[in-house]
Parts: structure tokens; C-alpha cells; sequence
């Protein structure tokens, strides 16, 4: 039966931007060989903090639990160890969102660091319970593989009162960053664990409607997509959401948008539009934690850049240094290295050094030389608009930004801080150079501390 829905789907407003991906696009993923240490940041996730439960001197398993929630029932997620070798230390480290966090130092075991496992045993999501299945989910550490680090069984467990409305699952592969193509691998070559994910999702939750939303330039995808869609026998409920191919086209408000014509409110989440956005990344991850019992020890991501000699779609274990790697499997052009990106250019953070580990949201590590990178001067506004036109949540970016500027934070509340979804396309277009985004991901940090602080 034909389940694409053909008709290119989009949204208003949005950047066609230069997509910079041939380097790595229709490239396999490439297995890394272990790394002689792992560095695995022990709080991953949006939530509440975790802790050790390991010390130095410990001799740990791959897949065993290394860290986890402070407090039964808090809103976090655990950490396993990706590779089997002795804990040499447990400190402080710079993690990929640019803050130092506590991370656990594995040496890894030159002669067993992949095979002395300590994973689950499969579970069956089609004969388990829903609160089963959600255990397992949180039990296996899994977060939103393309964003923040939402936790996994915390999205696929909205209130009862929203479930009840929500009518839709997305599968999110519009992978829209410049440079990264990971999710396109992904879905290549584990297309049949992205379909059990988003199977495991929708028995979960009980919605009934699934689409799998990926942008018009990987449409090749849509044979090898139908293809299991039909071998898992989901018939009419799953679909193949075409999009046009647009920045920010992957954020979770444009993707509903284009594929429901639905918007998510000013404050809202995903759920008030009715939908569920997972990425295709998570969804894989997902069906892993069941059928093979795995926890979220390895991460698929690009490696590209000018600066870089070795362009590919890598496998790592989580807190792998990429320069702990050999120079045959990533070799990096250090006279070139301008500029280090945790993520795509658009929405993802520079870092000023290369010893940070890979987490489980590292989509990609982009490794820019000068001509890749724009200027960093900022000269003054000149109140062109162009933020304002381009920006696809219809905030005004300048005022915003004024309002930080002057330290104004419940002005840059109400001017829409919050509702802004980083995606960066503002400070690209901005003549003046502003940084507009950067300023936006500080000034909400800065209220989240506060309201941390004063118990809101
Ligand atoms: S204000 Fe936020 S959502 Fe709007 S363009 Fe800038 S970064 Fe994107
Ligand atoms: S794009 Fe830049 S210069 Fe133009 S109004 Fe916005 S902040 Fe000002």
C-alpha cells in the first residue's frame, strides 16, 4: 500500500542555507576502535543531577551503571561505562555544552574493554507492561539523542490529562544542520531499529498515528523506509513525511508545523500540538535497550570540517577524546583548525579545546578552518529587521537582545526568550554580526539559575 505522503511539506519563514554534507553523505558508519580512557560526564540529560556510584580503584563493566539520580524519583536518567577497564578518578572536566561537570575516568581494558559486558536481558515491548517498557527505557539511560538531553521516558510519558490529546508520534530525521549526516546513516543502516522504536513508542503511549519526517534532499530513503514499515506490518499508521529541504526544517515547532499545520503555543511543548518528536537516533537506541538489552553506551555522530582529513559518520563509546583516537581512523589539520563545534554550525557550541569527551547528544564534531567560519567582530545594530523576517517563532530577536544587553532579563522574558529555539538563523543573517543566539543560550541559563535559586 503507498504510505508516502508525496506533497513537500513546510513552514513559513526559514533559511536556505550552503548544506556543506557531501564529505560524509552516503558514507557507512565507521566503528572507532576503542579508546585507550573514556571520560563519561555523569549528568547528560535535562533534569535533576545524578551520582557516582562507582570510586576510583573500581574495576567496571560496558553497560554497567556508573552514575544515577540523587534522589529515587527525580527526573534524571543513569550513565553507564562504555568500556570495561579500572575507574582511575572521578573530577571535574570540561564537558560539550561548555561547563565543567563531574565525569568518571575509565582506563580501558586493553584485552576485554568491549567483550566483559554487563547489559540487560532483552525484553519483549509487545508482551511487557507500559510501566515496564518505561523502566527499561530509563533504566538504559536514554535521552534525546538530537537536542538537550530530554529524558527518553519522560517524553513518552506525558500527563493524563495531554495524553489523551496527543494524536501523533514524530520521528524527527530532517537532520537540517549544515555538515551533519548522521541521522541520514542512521536510517540507513538501522532502519528496521528506527521502525521498532517508533513501534515501542506508539505501544507505549497508545497513539495510534506515526510519521517519520525527513527533508526532500534524502528522499532515496523512501523505499528502505516503506520497505520496513510494510516488513513490520504497521500498515496505514506510519507514514513517510516528505519536507522541504530548509533551516531550521529538524527543530521539533517547525517539523509539527510542516507535517500537522499545527503550531505548538507560545510556552508550550510538542504535546500541546498534539505530537510526540523523537529523534530517528533515539528511536534506534530505543529498540536496542529491548532487543539486545543494551544500554546508551555508544553514539553514532559526523566527523567534518575543513580541518579535518578524515570526514566520516564515526561510532564511539560515549566519553570517547577525539584525539584519544588514532590519526589513521580521525586525523585533524592542526595548522588549519580555526574553530572546534560540538554540533553543526547553526545550533551547536563552540569549544575552545579538543579534550572534551563525546556525549550522548553529540551529533557531530565539526572541525572549521578561518574560511568557514564568519567574522567575530560584532559592530553596532543598524536595525535592519533581517533577525526579525528570518526568525521562524516570529520573535524579534533585536529587542530581545537589547533588553539582555541591559540586563533587563524579565524584559527579554516578555520580548519572547523563551520561546526562542536557538536555532541560531537570526545571527547568521545579521549584517552587524551580533551574536544574537549566543547571547539568547546565556541569558536563559542565567534564568534558569535564578529560578533554580529562589525555588521556582
Ligand atoms: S530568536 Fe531564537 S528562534 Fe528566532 S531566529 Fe534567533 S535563535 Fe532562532
Ligand atoms: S539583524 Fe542585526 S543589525 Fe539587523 S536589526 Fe537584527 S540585530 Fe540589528
Amino acid at each position: 500500500m503507498e504510505s508516502v505522503e508525496r506533497k513537500v511539506k513546510t513552514f513559513k519563514r526559514g533559511l536556505r542555507l550552503p548544506t556543506r554534507k557531501t564529505a560524509t553523505e552516503g558514507k557507512a558508519i565507521e566503528t572507532a576502535p576503542m579508546p585507550k580512557q573514556v571520560v563519561i560526564p555523569i549528568n547528560q540529560h535535562f533534569g535533576a543531577s545524578n551520582q557516582p556510584l562507582v570510586k576510583a580503584g573500581d574495576y567496571v563493566k560496558r553497560g554497567q551503571k556508573i552514575a544515577d539520580a540523587v534522589k529515587p524519583g527525580s527526573m534524571t536518567v543513569p550513565v553507564h561505562a562504555s568500556a570495561a577497564g579500572v575507574v582511575k578518578k572521578i573530577e571535574m572536566h570540561l564537558q560539550s555544552n561548555n561547563t565543567l561537570g563531574l565525569c568518571v575516568f575509565i582506563e580501558s581494558d586493553p584485552e576485554k574493554a568491549d567483550s566483559d559486558t554487563n547489559f540487560m536481558l532483552p525484553l519483549d515491548p509487545q508482551a511487557a507492561s507500559k510501566e515496564e517498557c518505561l523502566v527499561r527505557i530509563r533504566e538504559a539511560g536514554m535521552v534525546g539523542m538530537g537536542g538537550a538531553g530530554f529524558p527518553s521516558y519522560i517524553k513518552l510519558s506525558p500527563p493524563t490529562e495531554k495524553l489523551g490529546k496527543i494524536d501523533t508520534i514524530i520521528a524527527d530525521g530532517a537532520e537540517c544542520e549544515p555538515y551533519l549526516t548522521i541521522d541520514e546513516a542512521v536510517m540507513t543502516e538501522k532502519t528496521h531499529r528506527v521502525v521498532q522504536g517508533l513501534a515501542i513508542s506508539m505501544r507505549i503511549t497508545g497513539i495510534k498515528r506515526a510519521i517519520i519526517g525527513i527533508e526532500d534532499n534524502k528522499k532515496s530513503l523512501i523505499p528502505l523506509i516503506e520497505k520496513e514499515i510494510r516488513s513490520a506490518e504497521l500498515g496505514d499508521a506510519v507514514t513517510v513525511g516528505l519536507c522541504r529541504t530548509r533551516y531550521p526544517q529538524g527543530g521539533e515547532k517547525m517539523l509539527i508545523t510542516a507535517l500537522t499545520g499545527r503550531e505548538v503555543p507560545s510556552g508550550g511543548l510538542p504535546m500541546d500540538a498534539g505530537c510526540i518528536v523523537q529523534n530517528v537516533g533515539s528511536l534506534a537506541a530505543i529498540a536496542e535497550a529491548f532487543y539486545l538489552g543494551k544500554p546508551l553506551i555508544d553514539r553514532d555522530l559526523t566527523i567534518s570540517g575543513g580541518a579535518c582529513y578524515t570526514p566520516k559518520n564515526i561510532r564511539v563509546p560515549i566519553g570517547t577524546i577525539l584525539t584519544d583516537l588514532p590519526e589513521a581512523f580521525v586525523k585533524i589539520d592542526y595548522n588549519s583548525l580555526k574553530k572546534v563545534l560540538f554540533g553543526g554550525p547553526m545550533m551547536g557550541v563552540s569549544i575552545a579545546v579538543l579534550d572534551v569527551p563525546i556525549q550522548k547528544n553529540t551529533s557531530g564534531v565539526i572541525l572549521m578552518t578561518a574560511t568557514e567560519t564568519t567574522a567575530e567582530v560584532e559592530g553596532p545594530c543598524i536595525h535592519c529587521s533581517r533577525c526579525i523576517r528570518n526568525c521562524p517563532c516570529r520573535l524579534s530577536p533585536a529587542l530581545i537582545n537589547i533588553a539582555l544587553e541591559s540586563g533587563d532579563l524579565g524584559e527579554a522574558v516578555r520580548a519572547g526568550l523563551m520561546d526562542c529555539m536557538e536555532c541560531g538563523s537570526c545571527a547568521y543573517m545579521c549584517p552587524a554580526r551580533i551574536k544574537l543566539v549566543q547571547r539568547f543560550r546565556v541569558g536563559k541559563q542565567l534564568l534558569r539559575r535564578r529560578q533554580h535559586e529562589s525555588g521556582h
